[in-house]
Parts: structure tokens; C-alpha cells; sequence
């Protein structure tokens, strides 16, 4: 007997209403070449690019799921939280995101006066140049512009050396709470999720902790299979989601054909025994 083969499900992405380089339509296209049936858009602290995500995957037969990657702040580290199936007319989650992205300006500002004492100059213009949504200013799109002006080879170079956590051009932001974005998520309906934890510089009592708070406050998954971690990650983090009884996401999370190392549903599928964040939607 044929084993039926698993749904292909890509459930963290980005496009231009965010860091991400395509159009919720184009990405949807993408998406169904891929092969991927379930689908969702998770801009970072934005909901702009939902509308035109469902519409595009209805045109293309794909399951959609709404969803969102929101910024949070926890133990002096950023830590994304998604939010999936929400409800993108939620006018708690709306209106907190707005908040959110607002903080964003007065950073990228920042941002830009720091890296011109370091000798890169016209960074903040430079960076909205790159930004489709003025409103969504992030790393990615200074790090494009720093590529673009020859002073670094790849992206990953400028984090590694100035606008990573801790790097001389980076300036620490105070993002939402994590019981805050459980919490919004939660009140427009959906279910919380840790995105890519394996990201994440925490010790094994911090990431006891953080499981524990997020738990407590109402989150249900975790990424296990996703673009940001290495193959030999996905073990890892399958144990701690069967640990803790998190279910478990898939997602490759897209920004980009040329920056992206894997691309749209390309992922392995999820590892036996673990129970998939989408198993009631589907
Ligand atoms: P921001 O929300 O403005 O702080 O930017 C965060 C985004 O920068 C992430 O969503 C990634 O797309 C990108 N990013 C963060 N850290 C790195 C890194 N070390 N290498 C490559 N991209 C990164
Ligand atoms: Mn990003
Ligand atoms: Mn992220
Ligand atoms: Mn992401």
C-alpha cells in the first residue's frame, strides 16, 4: 500500500510589507510552484499584506492560514513569536501592532546615526530606498543597502559584523512583552508560536524559563522544521515541543529568491510523533 505523501505546509514567510523582497501575490505563485497546499504570511508586526495573501492563494487553490511574526523582547534578548490563523481584522492585535511598528522609526533613525559615526554614511535614506512599507524600517533592509554600496560581500557579513544582537551598529530595542503578544495573538484567535528557537542565545535554565512563561501565558507551538535552523536542529527542538507538549510548525521562512537559503514548502517534513500546529485546520 502507498503511503500518502505529507501535506506540504509552509507556515512562516515574508514578503515586501515587511523584510521579505516579494509581493503577497508573487510569494502566493511561488508558493503554489513549490508544491506548498498550506500557506501562510507572517510579516513581522504587520498585517497590511494579508488581504491580498488570501486572495492570491484562493486564485491558486492553497490552504491559507493569516499570521503574523511579532517582535518581542525577553530576557535582554528579541524573540519572535508568530501568531497563526488570527483574525486580521482584530482591532486589539491591529492596534498593538501599529504601536509596535511605530517604534521602528525612531530606531532606524538611530540606527542610521550609529552606523554613520562607524563610517557608513546615508544608511537611514539608504534603507528606505529598500522598504516597500515605510512603516516596517528593519535590519534586513540596511543590511541590503550596505551590501548595495560594495562595503560587504552578503547580508550575514553585515550581521555578523555590525547589526547582529550585540554588534557595534545595532541599537537595542525594547519590543512587546512575551505574555503581551501570547496574549494579542490569543484575543484575535490564534495560536501562539516560538519561532525558531534554536536561534536564540539563551542557556538551558533561560530556555526552561521561556518555555515555561510562554506555556503559562497560552502558547501551544514551537518551530521545529524551519529555514533559520540547521538540519541537525530539527531533533532538538522535536524533543523539546514532545517535553513541553508544544505542537509542532513547519516554515521556511522566506524573505527573498537571492538571500533565502531554502526556498518556499523545500523543507523536510515535520519528524515523526510530534503533533502539527495545523492538524485542526486542515
Ligand atoms: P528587525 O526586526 O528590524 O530587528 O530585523 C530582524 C530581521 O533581520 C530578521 O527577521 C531577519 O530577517 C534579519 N536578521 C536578523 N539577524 C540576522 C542574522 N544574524 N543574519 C541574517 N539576517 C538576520
Ligand atoms: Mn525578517
Ligand atoms: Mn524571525
Ligand atoms: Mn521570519
Amino acid at each position: 500500500m502507498a503511503v500518502a505523501a505529507p501535506l506540504n505546509v509552509d507556515l512562516h514567510c515574508h514578503s515586501s510589507f515587511s523584510d521579505g523582497v516579494l509581493a503577497p501575490e508573487a510569494l502566493a505563485q511561488r508558493a503554489c510552484k513549490q508544491g506548498v497546499q498550506v500557506w501562510s504570511l507572517t510579516d513581522h508586526d504587520e498585517l497590511g499584506g494579508l488581504g491580498p495573501a488570501a486572495k492570491a492563494a484562493a486564485d491558486h487553490g492553497l490552504l491559507f492560514i493569516p499570521g503574523v511574526e511579532i517582535s518581542v523582547s525577553w530576557a535582554r534578548q528579541t524573540v519572535h513569536i508568530v501568531g497563526l490563523n488570527i483574525d486580521p481584522e482584530n482591532a486589539g492585535l491591529v492596534n498593538a501592532l501599529n504601536e509596535l511598528r511605530g517604534w521602528r522609526e525612531s530606531r532606524a533613525r538611530d540606527m542610521g546615526d550609529k552606523l554613520a559615526t562607524l563610517g557608513f554614511d546615508g544608511c537611514y535614506e539608504g534603507a528606505l530606498t529598500y522598504a516597500d512599507n515605510p512603516q516596517l524600517l528593519s535590519r534586513t533592509h540596511f543590511a541590503r543597502y550596505m551590501v548595495s554600496r560594495g562595503w560587504f560581500k552578503t547580508m550575514q557579513e553585515v550581521f555578523d559584523r555590525y547589526l547582529g544582537d550585540g554588534k557595534p551598529g545595532n541599537v537595542p530595542t525594547r519590543w512587546a512583552s512575551l505574555e503581551d503578544a501570547v496574549g494579542w495573538i490569543q484575543a484575535a484567535g490564534g495560536m501562539a508560536v516560538i519561532a525558531h528557537p534554536g536561534r536564540y542565545k539563551f542557556d538551558d535554565t533561560q530556555f526552561d524559563a521561556l518555555y515555561g512563561v510562554f506555556r503559562d501565558a497560552g502558547g501551544q507551538g514551537i518551530e521545529v522544521v524551519t529555514g533559520s535552523h540547521r538540519p541537525d536542529q530539527y531533533a532538538t527542538y522535536a524533543q523539546i515541543a514532545k517535553h513541553y507538549g508544544f505542537k509542532a510548525s513547519r516554515g521556511s521562512d522566506f524573505h527573498s529568491p537571492d538571500e533565502s537559503p531554502v526556498d518556499l514548502g523545500a523543507l523536510p517534513p515535520l519528524p515523526q510523533g510530534l503533533k502539527p500546529v495545523w492538524a485542526d485546520w486542515v
